[in-house]
């Protein structure tokens, strides 16, 4: 095949795909990756983990979250710290920074997220993110012990992220709009007993209420937030950690859907394109595993998943044959860990309407790190099972209660 395929991301969605298409016979010489990011990919779970725990600057970091690229991958032409600033999707043609363009017969898109931010100005130099390398090593160098931080945001980023500052003996709390943290993806019942796990570790909790606005004294040095309830909280330093946005201006005002990101079909084609994919968190698709509604899911396995599924549509359709009839219907899981107690779901708890304990009791932080599985349901039909602090044995066992 002499078909140009360029994929821009050069992240764990980025490497997928180009591992998926040269597995399926692709050459290297084919396939172009561009990446804004200077480093090669590397895995970003452990910077609100492990490597925040123990960070020793950026190349120790790297050193050790850097995938190992198979040499089939190595050999394609690899663009680092060049982000793509703009498509044209007719001339089948994308702009990089530099100002060179590069021609494809298939693109594929995996620029992923990037978070996003509070609305009120001050703090600069005391407020983190958590997404890149750089990020976990600014943020590491401000969590030194006795410092008042402040989390905005109690999802799996934030409750990671404040389970590791407690652990670095820093004062820590969280903000959370929601009545308990993780209560989105996983409900309130399992969010509140993860929220007594915490507060037994030291973590304090403000739920319920948000961020009005940042207290900074008159040099602009950040002193604490204003919560919508009127109170206040000391801060030396602030980790906004409240979602993300995807990464898709490069692509506007090319007629496509970007609301929420990249919009997909089942073979992660994007939308009325046969030469345009997406793949990873920044894909919004279909799995008819649970219904027709087009989802972006923010978790490890997915852009596994997905690039394997879009580099068999690239391949089929670039030789000019249909792609794979059978749906595409990936299990998505994830896992989190926070103080050393690994949370292992399958399926996708935030859909559920009900839940039911398959193992252990929530109703003591001493219970929970028992081990605890939990299942949950939709209109009567198992979607999900979670397990917290159960071997890797034992949780996998739980995936049968999908099959029933
Ligand atoms: C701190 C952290 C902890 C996590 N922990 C877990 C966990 O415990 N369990 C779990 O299941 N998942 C976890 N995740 C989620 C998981 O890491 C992501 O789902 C995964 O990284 C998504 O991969 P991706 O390639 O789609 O996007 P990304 O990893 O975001 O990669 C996108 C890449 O595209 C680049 N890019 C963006 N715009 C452009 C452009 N215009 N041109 C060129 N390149 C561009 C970006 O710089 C980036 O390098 C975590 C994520 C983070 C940030």
């Amino acid at each position: 095949m002499s078909a140009r395929i360029v994929i821009i991301g050069a992240s764990l969605g980025g490497l997928r795909a180009a591992e998926a298409l040269t597995g399926l016979g692709v050459a290297p010489g084919v396939i172009t990756i561009v990446g804004a990011e200077p480093h090669p990919p590397y895995n970003r779970p452990p910077l609100s983990k492990e490597v925040l725990e123990e960070l020793g600057g950026i190349p120790d970091a790297l050193a050790k979250t850097a995938f190992r690229l198979k040499p089939e991958v190595a050999a394609a032409d690899w663009r680092l710290g060049i982000p793509a600033v703009a498509a044209d999707l007719a001339a089948r043609t994308v702009r990089l920074a530099d100002g060179s363009d590069l021609a494809y017969d298939a693109l594929m898109v995996a620029t992923g997220l990037t978070p996003r931010r509070l609305p009120f100005p001050g703090g600069d130099g005391q407020r983190f993110v958590l997404r890149t390398l750089e990020d976990a090593a600014a943020l590491r160098r401000a969590l030194t012990p006795d410092r008042a931080v402040v989390v905005v945001g109690g999802g799996f980023i934030g409750c990671e992220a404040a389970a590791t500052a407690a652990r670095l003996g820093c004062k820590v709390t969280v903000v959370e709009p929601l009545g308990a943290p993780m209560a989105r993806a996983v409900g309130a019942a399992v969010g509140a007993a993860l929220q007594r796990v915490h507060t037994a570790r030291g973590v304090s909790f403000r739920t319920g209420v948000g961020v009005s606005g940042l207290l900074c004294d008159a040099e602009g040095t950040l002193t604490g937030v204003a919560l919508t309830d009127g109170r206040e909280l000391a801060a030396d330093l602030l980790v906004e950690a409240i979602g993300s946005v995807a990464n898709v201006d490069w692509l506007a005002g090319q007629g496509l859907d970007l609301s929420n990101g990249l919009l997909c079909d089942n073979h992660m084609r994007v939308q009325g394109r046969g030469d345009l994919f997406g793949i990873g968190d920044v894909a919004r698709f279909p799995n008819p595993l649970y219904d027709a509604e087009p989802r972006r899911i923010e978790h490890w396995c997915v852009p596994g998943q997905t690039a394997r599924r879009a580099a068999e549509t690239v391949v089929a359709t670039l030789n000019g044959e249909a792609p794979p009839e059978a749906p595409f219907r990936p299990l998505p899981s994830f896992w989190s860990d926070q103080h050393a107690i690994r949370l292992q779901s399958f399926g996708l708890p935030a859909i559920a309407d009900e839940m039911e304990m398959l193992e252990g009791a929530l109703d003591t932080p001493d219970a929970v790190t028992r081990g605890v599985a939990v299942g949950y349901r939709r209109a009567g039909r198992p979607v999900a099972v979670l397990t917290i602090a159960l071997p890797p044995g034992r949780a996998l066992r739980h995936r049968a209660y999908l099959d029933a």
